[in-house]
């Protein structure tokens, strides 16, 4: 199995480059944030107290959660509720980090990504979150931590959301960036892991340097 792991803090543009990545190598893309989003979503949906662990763990065995890996098309339900939109609302990325500290949730979530790049039907998966290169896929083919400076990973989430002011999705940003590592260090590449800076480069040109790094590793 063919595995381009990429990781990265928020607003580091990892979901979209990652995404046209797997495009041009002809991979299917894997967003494992949006599996939590999706589980956040739901344990909302049925009013359960986002820190009672057990709570939360116990709609594990029930949660039917469905992928779209095509690169071209997003898409992700649960059950048969089309989640794609509501999954971006910005209620469910303050809720988010909740959700993820929650060790049972990171061990399910470990096992789906892995079933799910297994039964792909691509050639190779380009897998992104947080702890693509170090849990999920040590052992990727080719892994990534895709970074940008603080400020311009604000400028760039504040431009996703529209009706957001700067000092809103700053505190968002950081106050996400906080809880999430504390269950997983995003910020610091592991061995062997390469890191892209994408900070003073553009989307085309993050996004062709990863291919080169993946274009560069199969040569080997
Ligand atoms: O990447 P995205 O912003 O959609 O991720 C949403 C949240 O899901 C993150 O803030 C983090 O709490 C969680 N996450 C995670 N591990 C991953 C991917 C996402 O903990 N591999």
């Amino acid at each position: 199995m063919i595995v381009v792991a990429i990781d990265g803090p928020a607003g580091s543009g990892k979901s979209s480059v990652a995404r046209a990545v797997a495009a041009q190598l002809g991979y299917g893309f894997l967003d494992t944030g949006a599996s939590y989003r999706a589980l956040t979503w739901w344990a909302l949906d049925q009013d359960i107290d986002l820190a009672d662990e057990d709570a939360v763990a116990g709609l594990l065995g029930t949660f039917t959660y469905s992928s779209s890996l095509d690169p071209d098309l997003e898409s992700f339900a649960v059950g048969d509720v089309d989640v794609t939109a509501k999954i971006r609302d910005p209620r469910i990325s303050l809720a988010v980090s909740a959700v993820a500290q929650n060790l049972r949730v990171r061990e399910w979530m470990k096992n789906s990504a892995r079933d799910l790049a297994t039964h792909s039907g691509f050639p190779g998966v380009v897998a992104e979150g947080r702890d693509m290169t170090t849990v999920v896929f040590p052992d990727a083919s080719t892994r990534i931590l895709l970074t940008a400076r603080e400020e311009v990973r604000i400028e760039r989430r504040a431009g996703d959301v529209a009706g957001r002011d700067l000092a809103e999705t700053t505190a968002s940003v950081r106050e996400r960036d906080a809880k999430d590592s504390n269950v997983v260090d995003f910020f610091t590449a592991a061995p062997g892991v390469t890191v892209v800076d994408s900070s003073d480069i553009n989307f085309s040109d993050t996004v062709s340097a990863i291919v080169d790094i993946v274009r560069a590793g199969s040569d080997q």
